[in-house]
């Protein structure tokens, strides 16, 4: 028997308890883990509340991410001892997920943990900071360099946010951070933002262009957010666009792309290919201050993450959240 959060929805209703789940019920793969830490995304706060329809199947252990010790292999891959990271395909909404002491998983969704992290760090980081390094990856295959100007991270206290913040910064861009919660000004300078913005600046309807100013963005906010963004970018700028915070809608016009040679590069954490996951880890070992890391996270057990998965989708959670699944 191991402890997990267990999602179940039937005429009882759709509800998240901690629960002890026998070790036969695991799901079919060629990997079991011994997990040590997982995390709250966006996503998994979707799962827990139900306000999303993430779940696919129940019952459902949720959780997007995990890392772990691998404690059995039919893989060739794994062996017993390997430290792993998942990430996304599908974990936490159609195959049981990484908020549980145990996951049965395939061998080939796995990353090895990059040596330069602990697992706690790696969590710490998450999909929410793996995701934020695909969005960076993307500027920078864009061409968006330092040199070309400031760049925009919205949603900017919250995990893609803040990891983005901190990344771009160590990097050398001058980041402009907006946020919904001008109390965290400090916390987002902390973590290297040349400015704070208000998100109300970005929230209203906007016109198709306005002035130009960033050379580069990173939103997880999509809605009027995302088409201000788009509307305000410089000459050739790019935006990574991840998330719908604000919304799933884009009510923007054609103008910034076809009169600014603007770029909409859409970011999948989900499906990401293997290559792509690994050279993100790898940069994330390296391009990451792991002391603004620290500041950015706090650490909380199976049962405290149900009420917080609430808190999360409501924006009041700041920076990263990481379960520990064995207190
Ligand atoms: P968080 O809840 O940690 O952060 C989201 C932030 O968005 C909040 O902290 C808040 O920042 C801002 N926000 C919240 N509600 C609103 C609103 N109604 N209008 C405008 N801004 C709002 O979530 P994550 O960082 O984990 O995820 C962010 C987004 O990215 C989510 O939509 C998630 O689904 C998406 N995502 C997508 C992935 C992909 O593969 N494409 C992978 C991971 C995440 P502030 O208070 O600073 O304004």
């Amino acid at each position: 028997m191991f402890k997990g959060i267990v999602i179940e929805k039937d005429e009882a209703g759709y509800r998240a308890a901690v629960n002890d789940i026998d070790a036969a019920q695991l799901p079919e793969g060629d990997v079991t883990v011994a997990v040590d830490y997982s995390t709250l995304n966006y996503k998994d706060g979707l799962a827990i509340t139900g306000k999303g329809p993430v779940v696919r199947k129940f019952p459902m252990v949720p959780g997007i991410d995990l890392v772990g010790t691998v404690e059995a292999s039919d893989s060739a891959e794994w062996k017993v001892g390997d430290k792993v990271i998942l990430n996304g395909w599908g974990v936490g909404e159609t195959h049981w997920g990484g908020l549980a002491q145990k996951a049965r998983l395939k061998g080939e969704w796995l990353v090895p943990l990059p040596a330069a992290l602990s697992p706690r760090q790696a969590m710490a980081i998450g999909t929410a900071g793996y995701t934020a390094m695909l969005c960076v990856m993307a500027l920078e295959r864009h061409g968006v360099t330092p040199a070309k100007g400031e760049v925009v991270v919205t949603g900017a206290a919250g995990g893609v946010g803040s990891v983005a913040v901190a990344l771009l910064a160590k990097l050398g861009y001058t980041v402009v951070a907006v946020s919904g919660r001008p109390e965290e000004a400090e916390y987002l300078k902390g973590l290297g933002a040349a400015e704070v913005m208000e998100r109300a600046a970005f929230a209203a309807p906007g016109k198709p262009l306005a002035r130009e100013r960033w050379a580069g963005g990173v939103d997880v906010v999509g809605s009027h957010v995302l088409a201000n963004l788009c509307a305000s970018m410089k000459y050739g700028g790019v935006v990574a666009a991840c998330g719908l915070a604000g919304g799933m809608d884009l009510p923007a016009t054609v103008a910034p792309f076809i009169l600014r040679g603007v770029t909409l590069a859409g970011i999948d954490s989900v499906m990401a290919p293997r290559e792509v996951r690994i050279e993100a880890w790898r940069r994330l070992a390296t391009d990451l201050d792991l002391s603004r890391l620290a500041v950015m996270t706090k650490e909380v057990g199976l049962a405290e993450a149900i009420p917080l998965a609430a808190q999360l989708l409501e924006g009041k959670v700041r920076g990263r959240l990481v379960v520990d699944v064995n207190v």
